[in-house]
């Protein structure tokens, strides 16, 4: 996998470009929940295969990834940048491209379509950093790149990294304050 919070690198440039079109916590959460399942396949390691298929298939974008984002993009997100927005003086905490994520939600239409879009970006994404990718399940797994092609994966890997730092330094680290 990508390291998980490198996914939202691909999802952020819809809010910087159309902040009203898209809902930033719903872009965010859908891109990295279909990774949160580790803790639990730690708990329960028998499990790790089926949660990966699930969570990590164009069938769990829309079903089990979809139902998870929305309820911590609807009750569980927004509570915890609130306590931060009211207990820190410094405006990262709740701003993103200069925008003030709490006051700036979509609806929930576009909450919805904002989830689904980040939810098929992780696993459309990982398809070039699992060895097996179960994009497609039930059908076969996408074998790609083959395992021997370490440079396609160091550039995968650099390329990611390199957007999510240069977007979270532009838009959050400098322009939030
Ligand atoms: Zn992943």
């Amino acid at each position: 996998m990508a390291f998980t919070a490198f996914h939202c690198a691909l999802v952020w440039p819809l809010f910087i470009l159309r902040p009203k079109r898209f809902d930033f916590i719903g872009l965010s959460v859908g891109a990295v929940i279909p990774d949160l399942f580790i803790p639990f396949v730690y708990i329960l390691p028998a499990y790790e295969e089926p949660v990966r298929i699930i969570t990590h298939s164009l069938i769990g974008a829309f079903t089990f990834d979809f139902v998870l984002a929305l309820v911590a993009t609807l009750y569980v997100v927004p509570k915890v940048i609130r306590y931060f927005k009211n207990t820190s003086s410094d405006p990262r905490g709740y701003k993103f491209a200069g925008i003030d994520i709490l006051e700036q939600r979509g609806s929930l239409p576009v909450i919805v379509y904002s989830i689904l879009i980040g939810t098929t970006s992780h696993v459309l994404l990982d398809i070039l950093y699992h060895g097996g990718s179960p994009v497609f399940y039930p059908l076969p797994s996408v074998m790609f790149p083959p395992d021997e092609v370490l440079s396609l994966e160091i550039f995968a890997h650099g390329t990611i990294l390199l957007a999510f730092v240069y977007l979270a330094y532009v838009y959050w680290w400098k322009m939030g304050r």
